[in-house]
């Protein structure tokens, strides 16, 4: 058995609110949202980060980014050929980023004003 929450998360060992998901990627609602909209979306496949991903599989990063678009619009942050009224896609990498778990995750966020620079 992995000890990786979110590998644990896709095979159904730890529940997750599911809103989105393809044959490679899943996004969920995070346990402890900053934002209205607060999703996670991550390769079902374990890669660490988002280096480790771009390296190993580019096409599966791409579907991971157009799993956050389909989530954005899903959650109705942005028409779907729009920009209105928007989210933020951020991705941590690393310790001094905040990154807490050592898979590859986006964070989708939205339905507030979100300040510029964050913290
Ligand atoms: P990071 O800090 O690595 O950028 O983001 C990890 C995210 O995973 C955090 O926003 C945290 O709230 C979320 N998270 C941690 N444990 C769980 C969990 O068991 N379920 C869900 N849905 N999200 C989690």
């Amino acid at each position: 058995m992995t000890d990786c929450l979110f590998c644990r998360m896709v095979a159904g060992e730890i529940p997750a609110d599911v809103v989105h998901e393809t044959d490679r990627v899943l996004a969920f609602r995070d346990i402890n949202p900053q934002a209205p909209t607060h999703v996670l979306v991550i390769p079902k496949e374990h890669h660490r980060n988002v280096g480790a991903l771009a390296a190993a599989d580019p096409g599966l990063l791409g579907e991971v980014v157009s799993g956050a678009h389909a989530v954005a619009v899903g959650e109705g942050l942005v028409a779907g050929d729009g920009n209105e009224p928007g989210y933020r896609v951020v991705t941590n990498t690393g310790p001094q980023a905040g990154q807490s778990v050592d898979h590859l995750h986006l964070h989708v966020l939205g339905g507030r004003d979100l300040g510029w620079p964050p913290g």
